[in-house]
């Protein structure tokens, strides 16, 4: 199933061939799971002479999964079939800042308000899939000290909601989930990725032999690194100089807005940016260099394949040519030669792609397909 629904194990041959099972093995379970309404097979593959095989997919009927990116100010939200199809996703409002309690409820009630308007209220629910703006324990599920989500330290969000909505849970952090859709969408063949989420904050996620690398859970947490800046500006975390304070969307509006500027959202500088506001444009350029300026001795550790930008001011060109610059003005020529900085290809659907991957991969990895086999 895991083969079918990572597009690589699209027949039968295939599926042994991988698997190292012999065919007749293969073709017996692939019975099964048809029978079962979990597979189907149609269509034709590619065919190297001789009789077409007929390919396999993850059956759309067998049920399917929420996902969710909770934003600082917006949930997105989707739902996928078996297969990873988005059969139907919006955005919705909603403050992160209104607290872990009120987050959850409104997330159980906009998961069902999905389920309803996807018109998929017959098919089995198997699980959901979140994304949150802030560091989380991967073994809990926990958020762990997050800078702009007032209350949510230690919350058990994971659990709450399992326990909310009776279904399987996933829960990772946002940055992490944006690696995770630009590498599955976007350059599925590409080894090692590095994904930067500027929006209202700054995340990093790494994608390292083809995996999530998460580490304890803050492996590629980039925002307080310290920069060198003109002025001092108070990060959250006590600190005066970190990246976060003074390049993300939250940080470049608070200054606008001290020089009267009516700014509240990064999407809000990239318009003024697009409007060809000078002072804008100068504070947004400014801000990818200092991410640059993280950036560079990173890329030169780590020498990803890809580095995608994301999150809200990647949208603003000044921001993208500026990190750009800097990388290659810095790096060891070896580090990029054949570097792709790229802007997400998924765009504003990352990490909503990513939740979903990630908790269809945990839905197929547990015993639910033994235990449909066994009641059907
Ligand atoms: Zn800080």
């Amino acid at each position: 199933m895991r083969l079918v629904a990572r597009g690589r194990g699209g027949s039968r041959a295939e599926l042994a061939r991988l698997s190292g099972m012999a065919p007749s093995s293969v073709s017996l379970r692939v019975e099964e799971l048809i029978e079962a309404g979990l597979l189907r097979e149609d269509g034709e593959g590619a065919s190297r002479g001789g009789r077409r095989p007929r390919r396999l997919r993850l059956h759309e009927e067998a049920g399917v999964v929420v996902a969710a990116d909770v934003g600082t100010h917006h949930v997105r939200m989707s739902v996928m079939d078996l297969a990873g199809r988005v059969v139907y996703s919006h955005e919705l409002p909603g403050e992160v800042a209104d607290g872990p309690e009120v987050v959850t409820e409104r997330l159980r009630q906009y998961a069902y308000m999905t389920l309803d308007q996807a018109e998929v209220k017959h098919l089995p629910l198997l699980g959901l899939g979140v994304g949150m703006p802030g560091p989380v324990d991967p073994a809990t599920t926990r958020i762990v000290a997050p800078s702009r989500m007032p209350g949510w330290n230690e919350y058990p969000v994971g659990e709450r909601l399992a326990e909310l909505m009776d279904v399987r849970v996933m829960v990772e952090n946002d940055a992490n989930l944006m690696a995770v859709g630009e590498h599955r969408n976007g350059w599925p063949g590409c080894e090692n990725l590095m994904a930067v989420k500027v929006g209202t904050g700054i995340g990093c996620g790494i994608i390292a032999s083809g995996r999530l690398h998460r580490g304890r859970g803050a492996a590629g947490d980039i925002s307080h690194v310290p920069v060198i800046a003109d002025t001092p500006a108070t990060c959250s975390c006590g600190h005066s100089d970190c990246l976060e304070a003074h390049a993300s969307g939250a940080a470049l509006c608070r200054t606008l807005r001290t020089r009267g500027f009516e700014v509240e959202y990064s999407r809000q500088l990239v318009d003024l940016v697009n409007d060809g506001v000078p002072e804008v444009t100068t504070l947004v350029r400014g801000a990818g260099r200092l991410a640059g300026q993280v950036l560079t001795p990173l890329v030169n550790f780590f020498n990803p394949d890809v580095l995608v930008l994301g999150g809200g001011l990647s949208a603003a060109e000044p921001f993208v040519a500026a990190v750009r610059a800097a990388i290659y003005e810095r790096c060891l020529p070896l580090a990029t030669r054949g570097l792709e900085i790229a802007t997400a290809v998924t765009g504003r659907d990352a990490c909503m792609l990513g939740a979903g991957s990630l908790i269809l991969d945990e839905v197929l990895a547990s015993d639910w397909v033994d235990e449909t086999l066994a009641s059907r």
